[in-house]
């Protein structure tokens, strides 16, 4: 059996009603098949578009419920096709190109929409990376440039993770924010991103000389030698500057490391409907966010250096 649409036909095809939106939905969320949170009941059946009642307890139960759905009064055929084009933007998605596509009434719901989403883009204990792997940091943001180990004034420091694949490449990627190039922000870096014993090739910084104690394989080379990730992270500050045009603030930044993050490693995929499922499938797994948690570092006057 087909699990994901194939292409534009198939998805219109299977996603023309509220049903089979939650059958699909209900299909990730309990792949194992349903089971009540109160009873433990593996029976139910739809009483309301989206809400099931447990045939053991009569609980009642909205698939939605504890998803990144909930709480939206949008049908999910509207969503289903938001994510749809989200996955199938190369270089990321504008909150101004969702709102058009869909129709949306306000550029506030595209925005929210992409803000959610993007939180669907990590994977709940995704897998680690391994084998041989480049790490450096950057700064992103601010005009000039900043002293390593210091902080410097409008910028942030995002700390980079290549796997070397040799003669196949680049690997996967994994991006994140780092209070400073101290070794206590590099080391927990390198630990919560790349699984123990690897290979870890890094420059002379003295912030990497607890590497090998923690249990990596340390390799150091020349500044100018880390070539997969300086690539990376001139990529990902074009990526910034153009499709969102510079316009992202401190506050959001690690939402869209990982939606960089999501769309690097997953580059070379010709499937664009496994994209949306996976996708999907997140979506289901994680925690609800509101309007007002997104934005409740975000409100009133902005500092100088507010965007980066
Ligand atoms: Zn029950």
């Amino acid at each position: 059996m087909e699990t994901f649409p194939k292409d534009l036909a198939k998805f219109e095809s299977w996603f023309s009603s509220e049903q089979a939106c939650r059958d699909y939905l209900s299909g990730l969320r309990w792949p194992n098949g349903f089971i009540c949170p109160r009873c433990g009941s593996h029976k139910a059946w739809p009483i309301r578009a989206l809400v099931y009642e447990c045939s053991g307890c009569h609980y009642q139960l909205s698939v939605t419920a504890g998803t990144i759905f909930q709480d939206s009064h949008k049908p999910l055929t509207v969503w289903f096709r938001a994510i749809w084009w989200v996955t199938g933007q190369k270089n990321g998605a504008s909150a101004l190109g969702l709102k058009r596509m869909l129709g949306l009434g306000s550029y506030r719901t595209a925005w929210t929409w992409l803000h959610k989403l993007r939180r669907a883009m990590v994977r709940p204990g995704r897998d680690k990376l391994s084998g041989v792997v480049e790490v450096d940091e950057t700064y992103i943001g601010g005009e000039k440039p900043g002293k390593r180990g210091r902080g410097a004034a409008g910028k942030v420091l995002v700390g980079i993770a290549v796997e070397d694949k040799g003669d196949e490449g680049i690997g996967r990627v994994r991006l994140g924010m780092l209070a400073d190039a101290s070794g206590d922000s590099l080391t927990p870096f390198v630990q919560d991103r790349i699984v123990g014993g690897s290979t870890i090739r890094t420059d002379e910084w003295v912030g990497y000389n607890r590497l090998e104690s923690a249990g990596y394989h340390h390799v150091s080379s020349k500044k100018n030698e880390l070539k997969l990730a300086h690539l990376v992270a001139s990529l990902l500050k074009r990526w910034l500057l153009g499709t969102h045009h510079g316009a992202v603030s401190h506050e959001h930044l690690a939402y869209y490391l990982d939606e960089y993050t999501f769309r690097f490693n997953r580059r070379t995929s010709t499937h664009r409907g496994k994209l949306f499922m996976r996708l999907l499938e997140n979506a289901v797994q994680i925690e609800p966010v509101t309007h007002g948690k997104i934005i409740q570092h975000v409100r009133g006057r902005k500092p100088k250096d507010h965007n980066i």
